[in-house]
């Protein structure tokens, strides 16, 4: 995980449990246990003493009346010195990578912030408690503006990054506009997974999907190749304003792609999320008075028949649609069209934005 230092701090703090767990096989953490410190006990702390605080994530020894935090655990238990070495070691055990372009937090959340005001779409959380699934699993994830920050100045050092995007068909305006980064070693929060080179693509200011650079990598547990972390927003929903024609896809990826011709276009994630946009639009009934949407999703069955289910929700909410999937054809996708055929698809985006407008406005003035 790639953080900076005082980050990796409360971060590795936050990680006492789990370390009286795994290296002091504390069974119980609501009983006593031995101290940490028992060497210096009379009777090596036969009667435990020391107690788990999880508010603090401290742990306090009765007998020797001192508080201990992780650093002071693996400072001991490791037979370490100074801070800086503990620290390194703490690093190492949970897979902590310190960030080298460290800037401060608040300068990322204000750079962050300024580019969401342009562009709203990215940090605009348009979703109630009442449209969150109850099964509960997904769970929201602390604010990650910082970190996109941090993984976008390290696309921009990263040759590889720009390669990878570049090959994409991605243009750097493109990739700026959606703040995409890159994380050399990323692996899903909470987990302790073999870390993975990452293109980082911020989905709103709490959830973002991670992509693998390499599709050949054989990955663990929590690594599927495209990994999305936190609850998922509708992708680039600033796209859609007052009168506008805006393109609806699958993919943020193919999404990326058709806003490079200048056309709106909006992400589900995926064909099963089609009701992201529809709950978008009843909660945000001012951005797309009066506009039109093209349901453009793959030309398989779950996008054929996500594609129908989707026209009827904006049919019964009073919105204006209309269905296409030739696209990309002959190509998978509009991605792969972006890099195969740039002209192909650029003309066909140009013509079906023309076709809908005429429709739009002839419905608008009926
Ligand atoms: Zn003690």
């Amino acid at each position: 995980m790639l953080m900076d230092h005082d980050d990796a701090k409360e971060y590795l703090r936050s990680r006492m449990q789990d370390y009286l767990v795994t290296h002091h096989q504390v069974r119980n953490l609501r009983t006593n246990f031995q101290c940490v410190n028992a060497s210096a006990h009379a009777h090596a702390d036969r009667n435990p003493s020391m107690h788990f605080y999880p508010d603090s994530n401290r742990c306090k020894c009765f007998a020797c009346g001192v508080s201990y935090d992780i650093f002071e655990f693996i400072r001991i238990d490791f037979g370490l010195s100074g801070f800086d070495e503990t620290f390194k070691k703490a690093c190492d055990l949970y897979d902590v990578q310190i960030a080298r372009y460290v800037r401060k937090d608040n300068d990322y959340q204000k750079a962050f912030g300024q580019r969401c005001s342009e562009h709203p779409g990215i940090s605009g959380m348009p979703y109630g408690k009442e449209f969150r699934r109850p099964s509960g699993t997904i769970r929201e994830i602390p604010d990650q503006m910082s970190y996109y920050g941090r993984c976008v100045d390290l696309r921009k050092h990263s040759e590889k990054a720009m390669c990878y995007l570049a090959k994409r068909g991605l243009q750097e305006e493109t990739i700026d506009y959606f703040q995409i980064g890159y994380d050399p070693s990323w692996h899903h929060p909470g987990t302790r997974n073999r870390p993975t080179e990452r293109i980082i693509i911020p989905n709103s200011s709490n959830s973002y999907l991670a992509r693998v650079l390499d599709d050949t990598l054989i990955l663990g547990e929590y690594d599927h190749p495209k990994m999305k972390v936190g609850r998922q927003h509708l992708f680039n929903s600033r796209a859609i304003r007052p009168q506008s024609v805006v393109f609806v896809v699958e993919g943020e990826i193919d999404a990326m792609s058709i806003v490079q011709f200048g056309i709106p276009c909006v992400g589900l994630g995926s064909a099963s999320q089609y009701r992201k946009l529809s709950d978008f639009l009843r909660l945000n009934p001012d951005n797309a008075k009066g506009s039109f949407f093209l349901i453009c999703l793959d030309d398989d069955k779950a996008g054929k028949e996500r594609a129908m289910d989707l026209s009827r929700l904006l049919d019964t909410d009073g919105f204006q649609c209309a269905m296409s999937n030739g696209l990309s054809a002959p190509f998978k996708d509009p991605n792969e069209r972006l890099h195969m055929d740039p002209e192909g698809l650029g003309d066909v985006l140009r013509r079906a934005w023309n076709e809908c407008q005429k429709l739009r406005i002839r419905r608008e003035s009926a």
